[in-house]
């Protein structure tokens, strides 16, 4: 078979597969592109004859490390630790690091191959990357995660830079964890630079970074039922996670007049019929990130509501959900579960937290869906604002950012109507948000050759 000739759906999947055995989460996130992608490049001999997807499917890098960090009780632990740089076309390497024991060098390609396109549509100059470590926070002292942080950033440092590749936070790493990873950093490098973004607002962070994602993934939602003539006025929510992005969304959904019923984490998921207003919002800020909490204990301080142990909430009859605690935490069943209860909408803060059968099922049902890496592209795009503020050496004002998030997700709104728009009033915002991010992406590519 000579090299430009083309190869189907179906067989590029089964070259994925074969070149990344035990990487399920890697190949799902490829599938769920490529089925859009290939509709999209039938007629575009030049994205086929330079092998445009199979490049992007396959990283710039993937860099694996040893860290080695003592406990406080002096045992010598070790973990492994990744940086993949997935593509940077357009931009330097972007995206976060996580810290969960479910980590995994497929997870991160995952994260990274989608990273690349959320960022792109953005229309912020970033490329892909993604990082982490199965490191555990949960239990250890502040000490154990000062000196795993420091023993991380001794090997990461050297792959990354303002203008290489700038990570920020994800799961199990938030503003403490980036400021330890930024001081090893400095102190390597003797280098005060825009190298990590979710920064502490005196060393450069940007206002607005912590709420982004959570509520850049609310305004997407409006924006998803503005083209239906409806807004959040009296809508009820169901909302999973309890992390960053699950507080900061059902913030955002009770700013707009919403009601939130549930929030969850990995051991089940609370239910407020009464709603989760802001001082039960703030509550649980304190309680899950500050004190390390469970949300079971929800129910002791508002004993209205009920836990349902080892559950996740898509049984909970609602207008709209908002995924946002981790991937594939949304089966085909729950979609079907929604669908049949009258959710109207979904959008994801997370990242691929629907699986593909739910994926599916949504679009058969023809509801507004937003895959994440549209509807939760709020967080890295103020981390690009951050990095131009970092450039510039000046930091915007609040209502300056809050508009400039407000307009990028519009913006992504906006393209994903202009490739998606199926026609009668329905618009598949997971085809239109896979093609707008791959075509800037892929002409980018074109123009620089075979590199
Ligand atoms: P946090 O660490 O702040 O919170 C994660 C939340 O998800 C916690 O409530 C956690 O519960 C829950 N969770 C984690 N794993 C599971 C699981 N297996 N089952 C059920 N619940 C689980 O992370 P973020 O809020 O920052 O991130 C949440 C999601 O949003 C991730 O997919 C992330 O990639 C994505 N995202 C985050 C961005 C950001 O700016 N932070 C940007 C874009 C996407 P527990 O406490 O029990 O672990």
């Amino acid at each position: 078979m000579a090299v430009t000739d083309h190869v189907d759906l179906n067989g590029f999947m089964e070259g994925v597969k074969k070149r990344n055995p035990h990487q399920p989460e890697f190949v799902q996130a490829v599938q769920e592109v490529a089925e859009d992608i290939f509709e999209f490049m039938e007629d575009k001999e030049e994205y086929h004859s330079q092998q445009i997807l199979r490049r992007i499917a396959e990283p710039d890098r993937v860099v694996s490390f040893r860290v080695c960090w003592e406990d406080d009780a002096g045992n010598i632990r070790v973990q492994r630790g990744w940086r993949v740089q997935n593509n940077n076309a357009i931009g330097p390497y972007k995206g976060g690091i996580r810290f969960h024991p479910s980590v995994t060098e497929s997870v991160l390609k995952f994260l990274a191959f989608e990273q690349t396109f959320k960022n792109a549509l953005t229309g912020l100059p970033m490329g892909g990357g993604k990082g982490g470590s199965n490191f555990n926070p949960k239990g250890k002292s502040v000490r154990e995660i000062m000196r795993f942080c420091q023993s991380f950033m001794t090997e990461l440092y050297r792959h990354i830079g303002a203008d290489i590749d700038v990570p920020a936070g994800d799961i199990g790493v938030g503003g403490r964890e980036i400021g330890f990873m930024f001081g090893q950093y400095k102190r390597i490098t003797n280098n005060f630079t825009g190298v990590l973004t979710g920064k502490g607002l005196e060393w450069g962070g940007s206002l607005i970074r912590t709420e982004a994602t959570g509520y850049g993934a609310v305004y997407f939602l409006e924006n998803m039922l503005a083209t239906k003539g409806e807004n959040l006025e009296g809508k009820t929510a169901v909302i999973s996670g309890s992390g960053n992005v699950a507080t900061h969304a059902a913030e955002k959904i009770v700013q707009l007049g919403g009601k939130v019923l549930t929030l969850s984490d990995s051991g089940g998921f609370i239910h407020d019929p009464d709603g989760i207003d802001q001082e039960k919002i703030d509550w649980v800020k304190t309680h899950k990130t500050h004190r390390r909490g469970r949300i079971e204990e929800y129910v002791e301080a508002f004993p209205k509501a009920t836990f349902h142990a080892g559950k996740t909430p898509w049984g909970v009859p609602c207008d709209v959900a908002l995924p946002c605690a981790t991937q594939n935490e949304l089966l085909g069943e729950d979609a079907k579960m929604l669908v049949a209860n009258g959710c109207r909408a979904v959008s994801e803060g997370a990242n691929m937290p629907t699986d593909l059968d739910g994926v599916h099922t949504f679009k058969h049902a023809r509801i507004l869906y937003a895959p994440g890496k549209a509807s939760n592209a709020g967080g890295v795009a103020v981390s690009g604002l951050e990095m131009s503020q970092n450039s510039e050496r000046r930091s915007w004002k609040e209502e300056e950012l809050q508009q400039m998030l407000k307009d990028i997700m519009s913006g992504i709104h906006n393209s994903c109507i202009r490739y998606g728009d199926q026609g009668g009033g329905y618009i598949d915002y997971v085809k239109g948000a896979n093609i707008a991010g791959f075509k800037k992406v892929a002409d980018a590519m074109l123009a620089f050759g075979v590199v």
